[in-house]
């Protein structure tokens, strides 16, 4: 929580919420030290953790990239005063109308896994550049990103070959370790299948130049994380290992890692109660739930760190849920969270490490309740 948030909830009181309040000044610091950590890298900030336009035009002026997945959020980029050739269109999984909308725009810059997605980009964006993503587990991540994006490394070799055939630059590879990864050396081993396939590509007379190392930099909920200098150092170090002296051009995408300590949720306490009357854990249920910004507590992942105005007082075993009339909206239940036993229907409640993944989870008005509403300061 920083001073410049306590004192703007403080300031303007509002008993309509919930409501997320971002703090620029953090997501400075934190463009900063991706900027420092990895300083030979270029960062391309993952629009869709927080596509806010205050937010999207700092990073902008700070010299930031972006990596882009719609028209949308190519346009929200390009509002925010980002040139065309700082954007990536990464979502492997485009129209080929969309293609070529984007490269009318100027974006020159296009995600692959298939062989029918270079063909699209030939047609629509012809003579760009494109990388292809490979398959990587996400092993060990809090919110893995599985076996949706990427192919095998064979393929991947296939359809850069096809890409450079077609008159596109053949120009690297990419990869996501899964989001809210803890462990810095997970970009070891997909570094080393990207440097295999480096080598496979030079034999067939396809030099690629880059490597994307997508996102997956946490940020803190409950439990402490290591700190972006650990994963630049590893990283590193793991690019000296597959690459020795000729290690390409890197890039990275980092979303939860850039805005996701920057942001606050104050919500309230609907209601406290229990199901029977020796029920030991309390129901209590907040006026955000899973369909007003807290998707990410699918499967309880994401454990975010609750504040309480009774923080200090004894604890209690609590079920939370949200005001929706879904019975999926239990945002943690499996695994019970403590709150104070003295809080109370009506108080209000910091959810914390909320910058990313919220607004744009949010629903356009399921049951009723509005979209997420956010401040930036
Ligand atoms: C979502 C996404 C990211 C951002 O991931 P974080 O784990 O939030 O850093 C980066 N790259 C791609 C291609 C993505 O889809």
């Amino acid at each position: 929580m920083t001073d410049r948030i306590k004192d703007f909830l403080a300031r303007n009181r509002d008993d309509d919420g919930p409501r997320l309040v971002v703090d620029l000044d953090v997501v400075r610091e934190n463009y900063l030290g991706f900027a420092n950590a990895l300083p030979d890298t270029r960062v391309f900030y993952a629009v869709k953790a927080n596509p806010a336009p205050e937010i999207l035009s700092l990073l902008a002026d700070l010299g930031s990239y972006f990596d882009t997945a719609s028209m949308t959020e190519i346009e929200q980029t390009l509002a925010a005063g980002a040139t065309p050739d700082r954007v990536s269109f990464g979502n492997t999984i485009k129209k080929e109308k969309d293609i070529a909308r984007a490269y009318a725009l100027g974006v020159r810059l296009y995600a692959v896994d298939s062989e029918d997605e270079v063909e699209k980009i030939a047609r629509a964006a012809p003579g760009s550049k494109v990388f292809c993503r490979i398959l990587c587990d996400g092993a060990g991540a809090e919110w893995p990103l599985s076996r949706k994006f990427g192919c095998a490394p064979e393929m991947a070799t296939r359809v850069l070959e096809r890409a450079h055939a077609l008159g596109l630059a053949a120009h690297g590879l990419s990869f996501h370790v899964g989001s809210q990864q803890p462990n810095p050396r997970m970009w070891d081993r997909a570094l080393k299948t990207s440097a295999a396939i480096f080598r496979d590509l030079a034999e067939r007379g396809v030099q690629l130049s880059m490597i994307n190392l997508g996102g997956g930099f946490p940020t803190r909920y409950l439990k402490d994380v290591p700190g972006v200098k650990t994963y630049g150092q590893t990283i590193f170090r793991a690019l000296r290992r597959h690459f020795g002296n000729r290690i390409p051009e890197t890039i990275i995408e980092p979303g939860r890692g850039m805005v996701g300590n920057a942001g606050i949720i104050e919500a309230e306490v609907v209601l406290i109660s229990r199901k029977s009357e020796d029920d030991r854990r309390r129901w209590v249920y907040l006026d955000i739930g899973r369909f007003n910004g807290l998707v990410e507590t699918t499967d309880e992942m994401i454990r975010y760190p609750i504040r309480t105005d009774r923080d200090g007082d004894a604890l209690g075993p609590c079920v939370i849920a949200g005001p929706s009339c879904d019975s999926i909206d239990v945002l943690y239940e499996k695994d019970p969270y403590f709150l104070p036993v003295t809080l109370e229907i009506g108080a209000k409640v910091l959810i914390e490490g909320t910058g990313a993944y919220t607004t744009t989870y949010s629903s356009v008005g399921f049951n009723g309740f509005a979209p997420l509403k956010s401040y930036v300061i």
